[in-house]
């Protein structure tokens, strides 16, 4: 009888260590580059918006996304974002609230920013967008080491430098840029792509545009089913640099479509609905003082450390905007790994999971 109790208790203890693992089957992380953490939570600037050149149509611009109330305001600007995530996930970075999230890398751009969001540390050597091969390790290459994940992972993005920063010669993982994989050969089967390829008009002379990039992962996650796929879009940075307030918006809110529309894609896919997490978050913020700090961010750029992060789905918990605590971008990696159910590393400098939105 003893034995059989202690028989029963361990199995009851397996399954419900089974049931913690596997609530997590899934896990999309995607990325707004450059998307400062005031316009996510206190819409559109004033200043910014009114501004004739910064705004082609200021009254036009405003109609779309400017209220005197700043909860309208950032409600018009990434709906999604307020009308779902808030209310049923979590979301980081309402400094108002003493919820801080920041990065740690102290360069404040890109390359480095998605090294840290995938490696869990800021290298400072990795001090270029040009970098060559990310030297550190991350979670792809410790995700790919897993026969469960081999082979079903995926990265879909505007920016070119994706390859490098994942550094799939390393780790094999597909990463489309374009919507060619590192290879270089068209990668999907589907007719429409082929076209779209040629025709979209390109944003700048080095990306295309994020609707080529959000149209393509869809098409892959929904084909493919990847366990972890990342999305990354650029068009809210190029438009922030640009000076373009009304083009950085007008992204913001076609993004925060998109992020809806795999939302319902995921919450209606037999294989997707209610096992995986949408993480959203960006790579750096950018500067705020003035009519000009805004466009810049970088190591001298006061204040283009402060990021953010929306998570909603499978093991995080609903409880909207976080009120306190401070978090970091390094801790990505490992907020990732743990709600797959695996410790991605021990060593000291990696950042610990965000278990303040873990359930
Ligand atoms: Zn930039």
């Amino acid at each position: 009888m003893k034995n059989i109790s202690f028989f029963l208790l361990m199995l009851c203890a397996s399954i419900s260590f089974a049931q913690d693992a596997s609530k997590t089957q899934n896990v999309i992380l995607v990325t707004f580059d450059g998307y400062r953490w005031q316009e996510v939570f206190k819409g559109a600037e004033k200043k910014l918006i009114s501004n004739k050149k910064l705004v082609k149509d200021v009254d036009a611009l405003k109609k779309n996304y400017w209220s005197e109330d700043k909860l309208a305001s950032r409600e018009k600007i990434t709906p999604f974002l307020w009308n779902t995530i808030a209310k049923q996930g979590s979301i980081i970075g309402e400094r108002k609230c003493a919820s801080k999230m920041q990065v740690t890398n102290i360069h404040r751009f890109s390359y480095p920013g998605y090294s840290e969001i995938f490696s869990g540390w800021g290298n400072r050597k990795i001090n270029s967008n040009d970098y060559p091969d990310n030297p550190n390790h991350t979670i792809w290459d410790f995700l790919q080491a897993d026969e469960k994940f081999k082979n079903k992972m995926v990265a879909v993005a505007t920016w070119d430098a994706f390859p490098r920063i994942i550094n799939t010669k390393r780790n094999g993982v597909p990463v489309y840029v374009n919507i060619k994989d590192s290879a270089g050969k068209c990668s999907s089967g589907n007719l429409i792509f082929e076209g779209w390829n040629e025709k979209c008009p390109a944003s700048n002379g080095f990306i295309l545009t994020d609707s080529l990039t959000y149209h393509f992962a869809k098409e892959y996650i929904s084909k493919n089913h990847p366990r972890f796929a990342f999305i990354g879009f650029d068009e809210t940075d190029h438009f922030g640099h640009e000076g373009q307030y009304d083009s950085y918006l007008h992204s913001a809110n076609q993004l925060d479509g998109y992020m809806q529309d795999l939302w319902n894609y995921i919450q209606n896919d037999p294989q997707y609905k209610d096992n995986t997490t949408l993480i959203i978050t960006c790579d750096h913020g950018r500067g705020h003082l003035g009519m000009k700090m805004w466009k810049h961010h970088g190591g001298l750029v006061f204040s283009s450390n402060k990021i953010w992060l929306a998570a909603i789905g499978a093991g995080i918990k609903n409880q909207g905007v976080l009120k306190n605590g401070h978090f970091y971008q390094k801790q990505i990696a490992a907020t990732i790994t743990k709600l797959f159910g695996k410790k991605f590393s021990e060593e000291k400098k990696i950042g610990k999971p965000i278990d303040a939105i873990l359930n």
